[in-house]
């Protein structure tokens, strides 16, 4: 369906922000412009859902979570950032594999099967967008994604 990602993204927020840990704080870096994408709603909610859940989760010390929405020519790109435990660099393409876990995520004995960002990134692909990580070791992570704009209507002339 088509559905405006501004809008959309304020009622996800709403929503979990009712559920989340005292130590965490949500912050909203969000565009005033309606920014229209193609999508199944239950399936990016889903991809949501892990991303921000991943974000408190390996956040044991707390601190901020920045949701933010960035337009480009033909794209958005979602960017969950967090304060976190954070992932070595070379584990960064790793985390998008099924089943795969840091060792940190292992010892903490923080729950989880390794399967969320494996099936976050099929569901983003599937949309024809892209899913990466950056990080800082001891500072934090940024998971973002892209999704593509729905264009206007192209006239064609000759
Ligand atoms: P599941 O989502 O299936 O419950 P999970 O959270 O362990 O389990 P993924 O969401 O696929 O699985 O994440 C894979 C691994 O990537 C995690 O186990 C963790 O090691 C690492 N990871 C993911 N997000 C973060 C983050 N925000 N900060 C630090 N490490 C992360
Ligand atoms: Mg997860």
């Amino acid at each position: 369906e088509r559905i405006d990602f501004v809008t959309y993204f304020h009622h996800i927020i709403d929503r979990l922000e009712m559920n989340i840990p005292e130590h965490i704080t949500f912050q909203r870096d969000l565009p005033n412009e309606k920014l229209p994408v193609l999508m199944d709603q239950d399936k990016i909610t889903q991809v949501l859902d892990n991303i921000i859940s991943n974000g408190i989760k390996y956040s044991p010390e707390g601190g901020r979570i920045t949701l933010r929405v960035t337009k480009q020519r033909y794209r958005i790109v979602i960017a969950v950032e967090d304060q976190g435990m954070g992932i070595a660099y070379d584990k960064l393409d790793k985390i998008f594999d099924r089943f795969y876990r840091t060792d940190k995520a292992r010892t903490r004995k923080l729950g989880g099967t390794g399967l969320g960002l494996a099936i976050s990134k099929e569901i983003v692909e599937a949309h024809h967008g892209k899913i990466w990580a950056t990080s800082k070791e001891g500072k934090g992570t940024t998971i973002s994604f892209t999704l593509p704009l729905v264009g206007k209507k192209r006239r064609f002339t000759r």
